[in-house]
């Protein structure tokens, strides 16, 4: 099945509003010469708007890099779906594993946020990954298959084909060591099967499932002639105008 490719990149905490909307500004070029895949911008939540506006009429997604699950009320330093909507926002990356390890969100908090998000109309990029003592401990399939099973329990297959999954394993994270392409592509392929054992063959065939973990110019290629792996979700390299621009251009 044909899956139309993703690339992603997560701004994380980086970028003043200023500097956020001209390196949208060069994305946009960027994804309107690449007509066959979507591309996402995940900037901080103080440049949204500005974002939003910079990129209006251009291919290019905006995303939120989190997402509450109530839709308004007394959750101090969330922002829900409606406000994401107002902005234009249609992604939002859920459970990465900033979050998860440094913020102490589990599955059952992500599983809340992947459906507030659903619920509202935001798209989620649901995160898994395992520690680097996790693989070192063989425990790399039960842990994604735990982080698969909850993070989308209670999710119907026909929402299933909003659902975006990113592989990232957290030793890869930040860290300039990328899984190789075989190590990603057998996390992809069991992910899928597992997706095929939860909902459909046919969903999970669908599902697009990203990689991340150092993501670079120089190994997105290779990456992305697996064939279990349909993006990219990208931290360092998605910071600059032309390292982001070769990896939305793979080949
Ligand atoms: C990420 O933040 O999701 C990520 C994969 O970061 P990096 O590309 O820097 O490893």
């Amino acid at each position: 099945m044909q899956r139309r490719p993703l690339i992603a990149g997560n701004w994380k905490m980086h970028l003043t509003q200023k500097e956020a909307v001209a390196l949208a500004q060069s994305v946009a070029e960027s994804s309107n010469a690449c007509l066959d895949r979507d591309v996402m911008i995940a900037p901080s939540f103080t440049s949204l708007a500005a974002v939003c506006a910079a990129v209006q009429g251009a291919r290019v997604l905006v995303g939120a890099q989190n997402i509450a699950w109530e839709k308004e009320g007394a959750f101090t330093g969330e922002i829900s779906a409606p406000m994401l909507n107002d902005l234009g926002v249609a992604m939002a990356i859920i459970g990465h594993s900033e979050r998860r390890h440094i913020f102490g969100e589990d599955n059952a908090m992500i599983n809340r946020r992947l459906h507030g998000a659903l619920q509202g109309r935001i798209l989620p990029i649901l995160c898994i990954g395992e520690t680097l003592a996790e693989r070192e401990a063989a425990k790399t399939l039960s842990v994604l298959e735990a982080q698969v099973r909850h993070g989308l329990a209670g999710v119907s297959g026909e929402r299933m084909h909003q659902v975006v999954v990113a592989y990232e394993p957290v030793w890869a994270i930040g860290t300039g060591r990328t899984a190789t392409k075989e190590q990603a592509q057998e996390a992809h392929a069991f992910v899928r099967q597992l997706l095929g054992e939860i909902f459909e063959k046919n969903i999970a065939m669908a599902v697009r499932i990203l990689y991340g973990g150092s993501v670079k110019p120089d190994n997105i290629d290779d990456l992305m002639a697996q064939p279990d792996i349909d993006g990219a979700l990208v931290g360092g390299a998605a910071l600059k105008a032309e390292s982001f621009d070769r990896i939305v251009r793979f080949q």
